[in-house]
């Protein structure tokens, strides 16, 4: 079926206009109506007034240098796909403009009516299938935003109840536990357990809607946010004779309080995920040109292949738990701090020998130590 297509072609050289309207006349696939600008004011104005289905563009134009043409052409007008006319048979300038924004170039010199028609069609479909998935991303962004600030009203709002169930039980539990019978006052310790772990995946539900991509990022001494979580957790290691080594940290670019959560979830994960004998957590940190790479590693329970990816999921825990309390989202909220720092988190692990958990932050900082 013959389609009708509406083609701005900005072009101010005479003869290179006319042989690309007569390509065009030629098409077999569709009925080309071609509108020719010769400025970029002219080809503007006609965006504005008009919709085109694509914009074939000479970048070198009268009244425009030719590395500004295709910014504004492409900023204020985004919806039609353009295509670059070039006479340099020159990639790189050619790549750059399809970085910028552009679908596609054409080398003038080279044009037929058939790879005119051709690169036409697929920048149209390029440029269609582009734009449904900004339409889905935005979709995405916007479900997902009211899906936190509803886990965040729950979480709110189950929290005073939870403390008022918590403060009675404990109340039951110091003043009436001489008039009450043993098997009420066993039922009285289930509550007050389940009680505490409801609460503890509230809060974590809490802090988990919290840690938002907004937060301004800037210079992170890790060797201080490590000395921060360390004092945090030297208490649970002098417990169980526990060390935990770091090498030399550098300066990363991130947001500090997300850092600092995810170096203390990981290191508290050790803790809690060990082995009977002495547990050994080590944290270090590689600068290479255009990343960061993190890694706490530990010489716990291990994690097998087939749970690896699971458990960076909300909820999810492992066989190798055994009795300890969690509510499951810890490395959710550490995958998701990851994300916010457009980086990338796994695990590095064998059953009983220990696990490395390694974190791909994006090197945004050129003079990074
Ligand atoms: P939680 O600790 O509350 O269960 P997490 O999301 O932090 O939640 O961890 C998910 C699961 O991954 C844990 O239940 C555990 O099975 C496993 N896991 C996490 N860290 C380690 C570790 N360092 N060594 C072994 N297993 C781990």
């Amino acid at each position: 079926m013959i389609q009708k297509r509406k083609i701005l072609l900005v072009e101010d050289n005479e003869t290179h206009a006319h042989l690309i309207q007569r390509h065009l006349r030629k098409s077999k696939s569709s009925d080309n109506q071609v509108v020719l600008a010769t400025t970029l004011l002219e080809a503007t104005q006609r965006l504005s007034s008009d919709d085109f289905q694509a914009v074939l563009l000479d970048l070198s134009l009268p009244d425009s240098p030719i590395h500004e043409t295709l910014d504004k052409v492409v900023s204020k007008f985004a919806l039609a796909p353009v295509i670059v006319l070039t006479s340099l048979n020159d990639l790189d300038f050619a790549n750059r403009a399809v970085q910028q924004g552009a679908q596609d170039y054409l080398v003038k010199t080279e044009l037929n009516a058939d790879t005119l028609d051709r690169a036409i069609r697929y920048a149209i479909e390029r440029k269609r299938a582009q734009r449904q998935l900004e339409e889905y991303a935005l979709e995405l962004k916007e479900s997902n935003q009211h899906l936190e600030a509803f886990a965040h009203t729950l979480a709110h709002e189950v929290r005073s109840p939870l403390t008022v169930v918590s403060g009675s039980l404990q109340v039951i539990k110091d003043q009436y536990a001489d008039l009450v019978d043993p098997q009420t006052l066993s039922l009285v310790n289930d509550s007050m357990i389940a009680v505490s772990g409801m609460t503890e995946l509230v809060e974590s539900l809490l802090e988990f809607s919290q840690a938002s991509q907004s937060e301004e990022s800037s210079h992170v001494e890790l060797e201080s946010t490590f000395f921060y979580v360390s004092a945090i957790v030297r208490p649970m290691f002098e417990e169980i004779d526990g060390k935990l080594n770091h090498d030399a940290l550098p300066t990363v670019v991130g947001i500090e309080a997300q850092l600092r959560q995810l170096l203390q979830n990981l290191i508290v994960n050790a803790v809690k995920y060990r082995r009977e004998e002495n547990l050994i957590v080590d944290v270090s940190c590689q600068t290479h040109d255009d990343h960061w790479l993190l890694s706490v590693s530990d010489n716990g329970r291990g994690i097998a292949v087939e749970d690896q990816s699971k458990i960076f999921e909300a909820f999810t825990r492992l066989e190798n738990k055994g009795p300890i309390p969690g509510a499951g989202i810890g490395l959710a909220f550490c995958k998701r701090i990851v994300d916010n720092h457009q980086g990338k988190i796994w695990v590095e692990s064998e059953i009983g020998a220990g696990s490395t958990f390694l974190i791909r932050l994006p090197n945004k900082n050129e003079h990074a130590e």
